[in-house]
């Protein structure tokens, strides 16, 4: 359908077909509501939510009461950041967070900052780590929650969440980390035990779209958290609406076949994103965005001096598609925030480009995604009169 390459996992990926096999009987034969108490439809989706809650949990080495189904990471993001806001009001109306946060992050922030909340945001270094010790000195007795990814969507860089967490629970305030990119890339287990509240989103992890979980330690043994959206009580009064049962039974089929070759397929795309990275470092004078040691192992972000970024993601939008920030952003002309925040300048910023590598990306498509960014990098430079200046 398409002749362009794909090097755009991080803003999607596409359902693997037993997901789509695993769903197909939940939307026409075992259609029933699982809330349906009185007969066997319902009984018999019940139980399939049931097996892949169960499924899920297992894999994320959480319980199952710990898990609620939305819509996706934005929704579960929005139930996490304003639920604890409206709970914890009477402890104190401070949060803190990152300016490299996804916007679904930000946006709710600046909601709750409307609402009344103070939001501090903490820079980044140039790496794209927040600083221990500034983070330290902002916590204070009225920081209700902190709010900071584990995997940046843009440049794959890890925050230190063990640190993150030890302070944050010194102060006793409650940890939020937006784990949507890591799932499927990384173990998880270590950090949904060091977390409160997590995201996760299907689509990210060859699933379908529109699904998602919220992630709730020792949900149900403490005082919920209240519910974005009212109506029905289903997921113990959590969530309402009808319980999504052919999407709930991709997602877990998604998380399945995600964990069972999760070893392989790390150093298997690892070293394509090695190749992809050393290939676009030989572009003379570019620099990657994208240096800590603990980093997601499929994406690569790459700065091109002396080429202006619109132009570059036109010319090659046709041959390969990339993004040059997340997906949820790309209607705007901005420059990447993330970038910003890490202090690159904005034209430089501009002329960056995120790649991220995925489950069908072979080491021909990285040669080819290399030669077809090189040449278009020097085209590009060649109509520049500052490039020939330099
Ligand atoms: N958080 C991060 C880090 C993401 O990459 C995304 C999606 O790009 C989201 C949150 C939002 O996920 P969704 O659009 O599936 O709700």
């Amino acid at each position: 359908m398409y002749s362009q390459l794909y090097f755009d996992y991080n803003a999607t990926t596409p359902c693997t077909k037993q997901v789509v096999e695993a769903m197909l009987p939940y939307f026409q034969e075992h259609f029933g509501n699982p809330s349906s108490s009185h007969h066997p439809y319902g009984w018999l989706a019940k139980s399939a939510v049931e097996d892949a809650t169960t499924k899920i949990s297992k894999l994320l080495g959480v319980s199952p009461s710990d898990l609620i189904y939305t819509s996706g990471s934005t929704e579960s993001i929005n139930m996490v950041l304003k639920g604890v806001c409206r709970k914890q009001r009477n402890k104190g109306n401070h949060i803190i967070t990152t300016k490299a946060e996804h916007k679904a992050v930000l946006d709710t922030c600046a909601f709750l900052e409307d609402d009344g909340f103070d939001v501090t945001y903490l820079d980044v270094g140039s790496d794209g780590l927040i600083r221990i010790e500034e983070f330290e000195e902002r916590l204070r007795s009225e920081t209700v929650l902190v709010s900071i990814m584990y995997a940046n969507n843009e440049t794959g860089v890890l925050q230190p969440l063990e640190e993150i967490a030890s302070l944050t629970h010194k102060n006793q305030s409650l940890l939020f980390s937006d784990t949507t990119q890591a799932l499927g890339k990384v173990h998880l287990d270590k950090v949904l035990q060091l977390v409160d509240f997590a995201c996760f989103s299907g689509h990210k992890v060859y699933g379908p779209k529109g699904i998602g979980l919220t992630y709730i330690k020792g949900n149900g043994e403490y005082d919920q958290l209240p519910s974005l959206i009212q109506g029905g009580g289903q997921q113990k009064r959590q969530r309402g609406g009808t319980i999504n049962t052919p999407l709930i039974v991709g997602l877990a089929k998604a998380v399945e076949l995600a964990y069972r070759n999760l070893d392989e397929d790390t150093l298997r795309i690892r070293s394509l994103r090695d190749q992809l990275e050393a290939g676009l470092l030989n572009i003379e004078l570019s620099v990657s965005n994208s240096r800590t040691p603990e980093r997601l192992p499929n994406t690569v972000n790459v700065s091109f001096p002396y080429v202006d970024g619109a132009n570059l993601l036109t010319a090659l939008s046709p041959q390969i598609a990339v993004s040059n920030g997340s997906a949820c952003n790309s209607a705007s002309v901005e420059p990447s925030h993330v970038l910003l925040a890490m202090g690159v300048n904005r034209s430089l910023a501009y002329a960056s480009l995120r790649l991220s590598i995925g489950k069908h990306t072979t080491s021909d498509d990285v040669e080819r995604a290399i030669e077809i960014i090189s040449s278009e990098v020097l085209k590009q430079r060649e109509s520049n009169i500052l490039w020939e200046r330099r």
